[in-house]
């Protein structure tokens, strides 16, 4: 599929769910927001059609996110599924880590290709803070546990705030002894995180080299998009940032999401998509549905506008935790 701007667009991320068993900071309000109703929640058969359909048209990459994918029962059976689609490439996950050590066999079984999990901090309290749970232990034992395994590859996110140089310097070391590539993600201007501070790409590179040494650029594709990432003397895993405000990449952007109620959302900052649970719903052929979809895909925005605060014309209304990261 080639978009307006000519990007072509082979990766979806589709959230499995909208809840979630952490309430970070920079994406859901303390309250939690108001869940769908199951009723209004995607099955897999319905999922499953959508992969099968793009797939005609391309789609190689799905990632399965939420909310907290790990909480809808029987992901692991969905991933395979999806595996099993002609054209798809690859099925990877990204998760809080919460549920991790008890799910990891199930999802290496379904033949995830890859796993990552998000952590912001190797400070206990801090994990409290920023979560607003206290789950730090099960995530830190799923991490250590997937790395002892060593099935499936595994990569850390972190969206450090408030971070000190400590605990940016503690992250890096989850790449030091095994093959793992921690990512720096800035904060994003969206659902909770409008009101965040972040580090900006540049912040993160002074402290790390500052004590590691040099990064050396990595030309070697590791992953579906965005991340860039370096080598550091001496470290296993890579080290990638993840920079949508600093370093825009709006010009090779490759993918579109699906909210967990069927919306094909075409850009994380803007509302621009279509709703297509319905026309899943209505017994509409896979041609209509093509259709659709595909209408949806004609509205995907050049660019995001992360830099101008005050431009709200169709913003994203929706949470970080609704839309998938
Ligand atoms: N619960 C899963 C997790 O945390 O990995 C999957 C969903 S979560 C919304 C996906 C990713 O979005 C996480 O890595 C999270 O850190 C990131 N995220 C959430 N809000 C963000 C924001 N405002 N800016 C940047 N990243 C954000
Ligand atoms: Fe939940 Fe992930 Fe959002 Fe944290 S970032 S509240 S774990 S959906």
């Amino acid at each position: 599929m080639i978009d307006n701007f000519g990007r072509k667009i082979d990766y979806i991320r589709i959230s499995v769910t909208d809840r979630c068993n952490l309430r970070c900071v920079y994406c859901m309000p303390e309250e939690g927001v108001e869940t769908l109703m199951h009723r209004d929640i995607l099955t897999f058969d319905e999922i499953i059609r959508v992969c099968r359909v793009l797939a005609t048209q391309g789609l190689k990459k799905v990632k399965i996110t939420g909310g907290e994918p790990l909480v809808r029962r029987g992901v692991a059976n969905l991933i395979k599924q999806i595996k099993d689609v002609d054209g798809i490439e690859s099925v990877t996950i990204t998760t809080n880590g919460v549920l991790l050590a008890e799910q990891y066999q199930n999802l290496v079984g379904a033949g995830v290709d890859s796993i990552t999990v998000s952590l912001d901090t190797t400070d206990r309290e801090k994990y409290a803070q920023i979560t607003r749970r206290d789950e730090f232990v099960n995530v830190i034992n799923g991490i250590k546990y997937a790395q002892k395994q060593g099935k499936v590859r595994l990569k850390i996110n972190t969206v450090p705030m408030n971070a000190s140089k400590e605990d940016i310097l503690s992250l890096v070391e989850f790449a030091r002894d095994y093959d793992t590539d921690v990512r720096f993600i800035e904060v994003m201007p969206i659902g909770a995180g409008v009101d965040c501070d972040s580090f900006t790409e540049d912040d993160f590179k002074k402290i790390i080299e500052e004590k590691y040494g040099p990064l050396t650029f990595c030309s070697e594709v590791r992953g579906n998009g965005p991340s860039v990432h370096y080598s550091l003397e001496g470290f296993k895993g890579k080290i990638g940032f993840i920079s949508a405000v600093s370093h825009k990449f709006c010009d090779s952007c490759n993918r579109v999401r699906l909210t967990a109620d069927g919306y094909l959302k075409t850009c994380l900052q803007f509302e621009a998509g279509v709703h297509i649970a319905g026309c899943l719903r209505s017994g509409k052929t896979d041609k209509e549905l093509l259709d659709v979809l595909l209408q949806g895909i004609a509205q995907k925005p050049k660019s995001h506008k992360f830099d101008q605060k005050d431009n709200l014309e169709n913003r994203e209304l929706r949470n970080m935790s609704q839309i998938g990261g």
